[in-house]
């Protein structure tokens, strides 16, 4: 089915008033899941609010949770998510480290024990709204790894994603490179097997750490298979470093298997904000940026049908389809969220009636 942008958001933000969120906070959630649906990250929208209705269950998510700060010391600071909603937490603590940036033109930004931060661009576009640079690291905890190491047969990390945010100018739009450390998410895997499909060779293992295309190695009980990091040896340097970063530095901790893992989504995160005007003239950046993309995307496509792109573009053209045609929510996601308003309380007919329109 096919969803209007903004009947999806009315759903989602009364599933998660139902969950016990206050208005305010239930508006920036649903607004964090709706937009990464319209960003083409379905992995990452409304299909996530049953997980949360059930970590709530489980008193894994702690609704009405603001980011604590546990260290201000100038250009550092420091916050605890405590297992709130991390699509709030996480935009307070980027909040702060924004307004702070303006003193002191670069803030290295840390947050420790937040529930799922959903979709990271979404804090590379807080940065880019005030006219930063951001950059931002993330690993994951409390659940069981997905990843293997590059040579390994088994998984060992999250999908720990990256996220660079990089101005645009006048004639070029912002650079958003937002991506998981996997060749594909989890929730890809997930789409396949629910449409009975395969997944390309090369993405994934399974229990033995043989490769294999077949999806359902991922949700097997036991001897579940991995996910394949990106660029080989590159791709696992890099979740590495999300562990190192993320989990050591924010003082969340890393996935290592000393660590509780109650089957709920703990992200930690490192971000780097940076006030590109305290490093060079901003005029001049702005023609080297439009210079640079230019060039980039002037490469001649080896197919013509598919274009040279910018990181961050096949978001915007997702948005600005799904904005205007509504956004695809497949049958299993549509049932678990109803099942999921039941939980807390709405009956079916009510979700019906907000969620369909003049479509
Ligand atoms: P993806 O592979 O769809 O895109 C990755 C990046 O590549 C994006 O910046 C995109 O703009 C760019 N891109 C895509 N096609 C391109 C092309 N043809 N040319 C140039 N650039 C192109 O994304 P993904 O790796 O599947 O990640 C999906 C989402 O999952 C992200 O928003 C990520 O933050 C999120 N995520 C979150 C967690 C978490 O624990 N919170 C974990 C993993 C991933």
């Amino acid at each position: 089915m096919l969803i209007r942008y903004d009947r999806l958001r009315r759903v989602a933000e009364a599933v998660l008033g139902g969950t016990g969120s206050t208005a305010e906070e239930a508006v920036i959630v649903a607004e964090h899941l709706v937009r990464a649906n319209l960003t083409g990250h379905d992995s990452h929208g409304v299909g996530m609010i049953p997980y949360y209705v059930r970590f709530l269950g489980d008193g894994l998510l702690v609704p009405n949770t603001a980011a604590r700060r546990v260290r201000d010391d100038g250009a550092i600071l420091a916050f605890d998510g405590d297992r709130g909603y991390g699509q709030r937490v996480a935009r307070e603590a980027m909040d702060a480290a924004i307004e702070r940036c303006a003193e002191t033109g670069v803030v290295l930004m840390t947050l420790r024990s937040s529930c799922h931060i959903g979709r990271i661009g979404s804090y590379g576009e807080q940065a880019l709204a005030a006219g930063y640079v951001s950059i931002h690291f993330v690993n994951v905890q409390d659940h069981p790894p997905l990843l293997s190491p590059f040579r390994g047969g088994d998984a060992r990390f999250g999908t720990n994603p990256i996220c660079v945010a990089v101005p645009g100018s006048g004639r070029t739009e912002t650079i958003l490179l937002d991506m998981a450390t996997s060749k594909i998410a989890l929730g890809k895997a997930r789409v396949a097997m629910n449409k009975g499909e395969l997944v390309v060779e090369g993405r994934l293992i399974d229990h033995r750490g043989r490769p294999t295309s077949d999806p359902s190695v991922m949700f097997a009980e036991e001897r579940r298979g991995a996910l394949l990091p990106i660029g080989e040896h590159k791709g696992y340097g890099l979740a590495l470093a999300c562990e190192l970063l993320a989990g050591v530095l924010s003082g969340g901790g890393t996935i290592e298997p000393g660590r509780r893992r109650q089957g709920s989504i703990v992200n930690n995160m490192l971000s780097f904000v940076i006030d590109p005007g305290r490093l060079v003239d901003l005029e001049w950046m702005r023609n080297e940026i439009d210079a640079m993309v230019a060039y980039a995307r002037d490469s001649p496509p080896v197919n013509p049908e598919e274009p040279v792109l910018v990181a961050g573009e096949p978001e915007r053209q997702s948005a600005s389809d799904r904005m205007a045609n509504g956004i695809p929510v497949d049958d299993t996601t549509w049932s678990e969220i109803r099942g999921a308003a039941e939980t807390v309380g709405l009956s079916s007919e009510q979700i019906e009636a907000w969620s369909t329109g003049s479509f």
